[in-house]
């Protein structure tokens, strides 16, 4: 697997934590020698942390750079990908990780706020980084080669009652994850997509807008997945040959079976 991926240039959007930090680690430990990491999100401090992390652990044969990227303003992205060093423009994998909940509400209560922060980050934004990626991917021979491993979530596929905006966020992702993959079908552009249940990370202390005691009831009494266990699924499709589309992925602890 490492060389299947060596010499790729990956993005991680919403690197700064969870997932996508553990993803950045663990391209980084797959893939030691030779691999470029362009690692986004809004707290570019805490990614300018990763990446002296990643340096420390696994040495100079992996590229770090740390981008300040907010997915919900359409102009950071529409100029993302010419703004980065030539040596980090040639990118073979996006993966599609930054996103949020807001709140805990029946849908007439729900903020609009709230409503298009979710849309703007989960949706548009996805689309937007989908859409600035494409054209780089497009160039290659062959009609193209490149991959988008897209972050669903397991509440695309069940909706929840309280849930009905985040909700309806990640069946977009999910319904244009699948129109996308039927557009570059025959061509060596891979759009997958893997949807998490239950993985403990900072997503339910932005859900109650920081409030900490709250998310961690979410948590109490249940055996949760780590953003480990989906980094390494993560890295694990994007580490196939270029024929093997793991095109869809459910993955959840087994108490939410
Ligand atoms: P975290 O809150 O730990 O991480 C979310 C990441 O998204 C952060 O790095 C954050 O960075 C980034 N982010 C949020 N808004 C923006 C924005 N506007 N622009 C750029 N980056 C942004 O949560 P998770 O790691 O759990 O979430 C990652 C993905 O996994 C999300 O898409 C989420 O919906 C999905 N998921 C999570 C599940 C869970 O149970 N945890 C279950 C199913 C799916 P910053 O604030 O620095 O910008």
């Amino acid at each position: 697997m490492a060389k299947r991926l060596e010499g790729k240039t990956i993005v991680i959007t919403g690197a700064s934590s969870g997932i996508g930090r553990s993803c950045a680690f663990e391209f980084a430990r797959t893939a030691p020698k030779h691999l470029k990491l362009v690692l986004t999100a809004r707290r570019v401090d805490r990614l300018k942390e990763i990446a002296a992390q990643i340096k420390e652990e696994v040495g100079d044969g992996v590229k770090v750079l740390p981008v300040a990227l907010d997915v919900a303003d359409p102009e950071q992205v529409r100029g993302f990908v010419g703004g980065l060093p030539e040596e980090f423009r040639s990118i073979d994998v996006l993966v599609n990780n930054a996103g949020l909940v807001k709140g805990v509400a029946r849908a007439p209560e729900i903020a609009e706020e709230d409503i298009n922060v979710m849309f703007q980050t989960n949706v548009t934004g996805l689309i937007n980084m989908t859409q600035a990626v494409l054209p780089i991917f497009k160039a290659r021979p062959d009609g193209g080669a490149g991959d988008i491993i897209n972050i669903g979530s397991i509440a695309g596929r069940e909706p929840y009652a309280g849930g009905s905006i985040y909700c309806a966020t990640k069946a977009a992702v999910r319904a244009f994850t699948d129109a996308l993959r039927q557009e570059l079908i025959a061509t060596r552009i891979r759009v997958m997509e893997i949807d998490p249940g239950q993985v403990e990370t900072e997503f339910s202390v932005v859900r109650f807008y920081g409030d900490k005691s709250k998310a961690d009831a979410v948590y109490a009494g249940c055996d949760p997945l780590t953003p480990d266990d989906i980094a390494e699924v993560v890295v694990f499709v994007a580490g196939r040959r270029q024929n093997v589309v793991v095109a869809d992925t459910l993955i959840f602890p087994s108490h939410q079976a």
